[in-house]
């Protein structure tokens, strides 16, 4: 009888909204407020395409306007009205220790204190540059840059520029960052020259990029002879965690590895998510395989914009103003980034660092798998290292982008918001991943765990 009320007050409630894509919570309690994020969004649409400087933020696939964020501390995040929030976005992977850091915070102040920006060389790019290399067998000399597309963009120059061959190969369901012959997507068909996925990308662009679906060595091996002596790289996200996270086999990126090698090719894991996040040495030093070119960004720069591109001597050899493939930056190398870097990736450093993260996140994916596989729920939460994937399937694997349910999205959506009404923060899509730092304490945990708990009860109500 109560139950019976409520619907119909909901009912009547929905007749009356004025925002028809926005029924009250399915629980029927109200949302949390947003009248300070919605203020700033209404100016914000003023200034920026979409109120956004990054298309994601715009909450889009999500209820609601976005959050506008005021402050962050440890795994807790705070919105411009006062709302709290476990953050499971971590500013999309960078803050592997959490927010404002004390170490880091520290380092970057100190290193304030001399100067913002130099043109110059400065001491700390080589203390940056030797924790890296000292503690990465991978490669063996790199380039600083101040973003993770930036250093794609230029690995995949590199990779021509070495190799004298034009073509490009990528997958379908990775993402490397928004330069023109990356922002292709497959057409029909096993192998297909890329169509161009944004406005502006010139078809001829696109036509140097192949694009393949992943977990896919037929497609490969019809790759490699379509386009004989012309790959100059074959680029890949080795966790691919920019379309859910389509985990792929060790056998799979060894078979990848030798067919490279066979054709001359050269092989750039696209280590932006990856680096340093499923241990120091990124998924080279996961499974063991060692790419030509590897491309960080995110975790490496503390917080602040740092992307860096590295590989053999030899072949970083080519790039100016050693070798004939240019590439520059005015605050490359920045000195505030740099010390930002330097103070996290020493903190990585630490000793059980990864062994802790790492154990801590297992738990957290497998209780809530547990719960849902209890329950008989359409849900699996997909994991490795200190990244987490909720996929609203009943798939046990998925290494594909075509295995994606698109309709899947409208659960993700309900979770989203009734996680945000429980104080937890998700990254606003559900092709995104979750992350967990150090900060996240298992009683941050188990908080989260009981609101997802809630959250997927509503989702899959009768
Ligand atoms: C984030 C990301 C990029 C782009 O990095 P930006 O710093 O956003 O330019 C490139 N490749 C991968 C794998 C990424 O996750």
């Amino acid at each position: 009888m109560v139950y019976r009320l409520k619907e119909m007050l909901d009912s009547i409630k929905k007749m009356f909204s004025v925002e028809g894509d926005e029924p009250v919570s399915s629980t029927g309690k109200p949302d949390i407020s947003r009248e300070k994020s919605a203020e700033l969004y209404e100016k914000s649409k003023t200034y920026f395409p979409g109120g956004v400087n990054s298309p994601v933020r715009a909450f889009k696939s999500v209820y609601g306007t976005p959050l506008f964020i005021a402050k962050g501390d440890g795994c807790q995040i705070w919105d411009a009205d006062g709302n709290q929030f476990i953050d499971f976005c971590c500013s999309w992977g960078p803050l592997i220790l959490g927010h404002n850091h004390p170490k880091v915070k520290e380092k970057v102040i100190e290193v304030m204190q001399n100067g913002m920006s130099f043109g110059a060389p400065t001491a700390l790019e080589n203390e940056l540059a030797e924790l890296l290399l000292k503690n990465n067998k991978y490669i063996k000399k790199l380039r600083f840059v101040s973003s993770g597309t930036e250093a794609v963009m230029s690995a995949i120059r590199l990779a021509r520029g070495f190799t004298g061959r034009d073509k490009i190969l990528k997958f379908e369901g990775c993402y490397h960052g928004h330069s023109d012959s990356l922002l292709v997507k497959a057409g029909s068909g096993l192998v297909t020259f890329g169509e161009t996925s944004s406005a502006g990308v010139p078809k001829s662009f696109a036509a140097e990029t192949i694009v393949i679906g992943l977990d896919d060595k037929e497609a490969l091996q019809k790759a490699f002879e379509e386009f004989k002596d012309q790959i100059a790289a074959v680029i890949i996200e080795p966790v691919p965690a920019n379309n859910g996270l389509l985990l792929q086999s060790k056998e799979y990126l060894q078979y990848l590895r030798e067919i490279c090698s066979q054709n001359g090719t050269l092989l750039i894991f696209d280590e932006v998510i990856s680096g340093f996040r499923v241990g120091f040495e990124g998924a080279a030093g996961y499974y063991d395989i060692q790419p030509d070119i590897i491309t960080y960004g995110k975790i490496i720069g503390g917080g602040l914009p740092v992307g860096c591109y590295g590989a053999s001597a030899e072949i970083m050899g080519s790039v100016s103003p050693e070798g004939p493939v240019y590439q520059a930056g005015t605050l490359s190398g920045n000195p505030v980034a740099m010390a930002a870097g330097i103070a996290q990736l020493t903190e990585l450093l630490r000793s059980g660092f990864y062994r802790d993260l790492n154990a801590k996140t297992e738990e957290f994916a497998e209780s809530i798998q547990r719960f849902a596989s209890a329950k008989s729920y359409k849900f699996k939460v997909f994991s490795i290292g200190s990244i987490f994937w909720f996929a609203f399937t009943d798939q046990d694997s998925i290494s594909n982008a075509d295995q994606i349910d698109p309709s899947s999205m409208e659960k993700f959506k309900v979770m989203h918001r009734e996680l945000l009404n429980r104080g937890i923060y998700l990254g606003p899509s559900g092709y995104e991943v979750g992350f967990i730092s150090s900060a996240h304490t298992k009683v941050d945990l188990e908080k989260a765990k009981r609101a997802i708990f809630e959250s997927l009860d509503i989702v899959f109500r009768k």
